[in-house]
C-alpha cells in the first residue's frame, strides 16, 4: 500500500481523503472509464486509502483490451502478405488474435513495424513506393485525431501505397451499455480528461440527464482522481447527478473543435464489436465513404473475417465491472502478462496487468 507522504502534496492528498472519509456514510461503486487511470488508482494504492469509502470497478477504456477478435485477425492476415509494411502501436504485438499474434508473424518473416506515430508510417510509405504500407488505427476519440490526419496527409501527398485498417471506438455510447445492463452496479463515472480534451465535456450531458448518474471528468494523476471521488461522492451523498469538471487546467465543455472538424470529415459514426463485450451500437469511427481508398479492409478484402472469443479469458466481464481481475480462474496462472490468454493482461492500460503488477493477486482484491 502506498502511504500519503508519498504523494507529490502530501498535505493536500490527505485533505481529500479525510473529505471523501467525511462525507461517506457507504461505500459507492464508482467506474473509472479509462485504463489509464485504473493503473494510477492501482499503482497508487488508491483503492486501499478508499477501501471503505468506495469500491473501483473498471471501466472499458483500454484501446488495446477492446479491439475486437476480428480486427486483430484481420490485421494478422493483411501482415502476412509479402508486399506489406504493417505498422502498429507497440501494445499490439503482443494482444493474442485467434491463432497468433503480430509478433509471431514478425518472427515468421512478416515486416511488422512498431511506429510511434500514423505519421511514421505515412513517411514510410513515402519512402517504399513499390511496398503497401498498412497502420492499425485502434483507439478512443483521443488518438483518433492523429489518425485522421494520417489519412488527409496521406491523400494530400498523393500516396496510393498507403491504408489505415481502423477500429476506433466512442467511450459516451460503452458508458451508456455499462449503465444499461441488468446486473449494473455503477453509481457514478470518473470519466477520461484526455478524451474530453479532444471532444469536450459537454458530450456527457445527455447520460447525465437520461441516466441520473454523476460524471466527473478527471486527469490520471492521484490528486486528480482523489478530488474526481470526492466530486462523485459529494454528489452521490446529496443525490445529485450533474456533469463535473475535476480537470478543468486541459478540459472545456467544447474540447478541440478544430479537431472535431477533421474527425467529422474523416470517420463516420458505425456500430462496433468491443472485444469481450460485443457489438455496441454506434459506438464506433469507421473511414468516411470519401476516404473509402484508404480503408485496408477493403483494399486487402478482409471485411468478412470473423472470429470466435476464448471462453477461458473473462475480460469482458472486468472491462464492464462485473468482476475483478483476480476472480478470473485463469489470472495469475494459466495467464499472467508474460503468457496472456486477454488484452486485459497484455495491454499496459489493461486492469489484468494492473492488478498484477502491482500484487492485487486475491480474491480479496475482488
Ligand atoms: S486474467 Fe487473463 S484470462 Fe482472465 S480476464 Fe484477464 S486477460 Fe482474460
Amino acid at each position: 500500500m502506498r502511504y500519503l507522504r508519498e504523494f507529490r502534496d502530501p498535505v493536500l492528498a490527505a485533505r481529500l481523503v479525510d473529505a471523501i472519509a467525511t462525507v461517506a456514510t457507504r461505500r459507492w461503486t464508482i467506474m473509472e472509464v479509462c485504463g489509464g487511470q485504473t493503473h494510477s488508482i492501482i499503482r497508487n494504492g488508491l483503492d486501499q486509502l478508499l477501501a471503505e469509502q468506495v469500491e473501483f470497478v473498471h471501466g472499458p477504456g483500454c484501446p488495446v483490451c477492446v479491439t475486437p477478435l476480428e480486427t486483430i485477425d484481420r490485421a494478422l492476415a493483411i501482415a502476412a502478405r509479402p508486399e506489406v509494411i504493417l505498422c502498429s502501436f507497440g501494445d499490439m504485438l503482443r494482444v493474442p488474435g485467434s491463432d497468433t499474434d503480430l509478433f509471431s508473424v514478425r518472427a515468421r518473416g512478416g515486416d511488422v513495424r512498431v511506429v510511434y506515430s500514423p505519421l511514421d508510417a505515412v513517411r514510410l510509405a513515402e519512402e517504399n513506393p513499390r511496398r503497401e504500407v498498412v497502420f492499425l488505427g485502434i483507439g478512443f476519440e483521443t488518438t483518433a485525431p492523429a489518425n485522421a490526419m494520417a489519412v488527409v496527409a496521406a491523400r494530400a501527398r498523393g500516396l496510393r501505397n498507403f491504408s489505415m485498417l481502423v477500429s476506433h471506438v466512442l467511450v459516451p455510447p460503452a458508458m451508456a451499455a455499462v449503465l444499461a445492463a441488468p446486473e449494473n452496479r455503477v453509481r457514478a463515472f470518473l470519466a477520461a480528461g484526455h478524451v474530453c480534451a479532444v471532444m469536450g465535456t459537454s458530450q456527457y450531458e445527455p447520460l447525465v440527464t437520461s441516466h441520473r448518474v454523476p460524471i466527473v471528468v478527471t486527469g490520471f494523476e492521484p490528486l486528480d482522481l482523489l478530488d474526481g471521488v470526492r466530486t462523485a461522492v459529494e454528489q452521490l451523498e446529496a443525490g445529485r447527478a450533474e456533469l463535473a469538471n475535476a480537470y478543468s487546467r486541459a478540459v472545456c465543455a467544447d474540447g478541440n473543435v478544430v479537431a472535431q472538424r477533421t474527425l467529422d470529415r474523416t470517420f463516420t459514426v458505425c456500430d462496433r464489436a468491443w472485444r469481450g463485450i460485443g457489438v455496441i451500437p454506434g459506438s464506433g469511427w469507421r473511414l468516411a465513404d470519401e476516404y473509402a481508398e484508404f480503408d485496408a479492409e477493403i483494399r486487402f478484402d478482409v471485411t468478412g473475417l470473423t472470429a470466435e472469443e476464448s471462453s477461458e479469458c473473462h475480460s469482458g466481464d472486468v472491462l464492464r465491472g462485473m468482476i475483478k481481475p483476480p476472480q478470473c480462474p485463469a489470472f495469475g496462472g494459466r495467464c499472467t502478462p508474460r503468457t496472456p490468454l486477454g488484452a486485459t493482461m497484455v495491454s499496459t492500460e489493461g486492469a489484468c496487468a494492473a492488478y498484477f503488477q502491482f500484487r492485487r493477486l486475491g480474491a480479496d482484491h475482488g
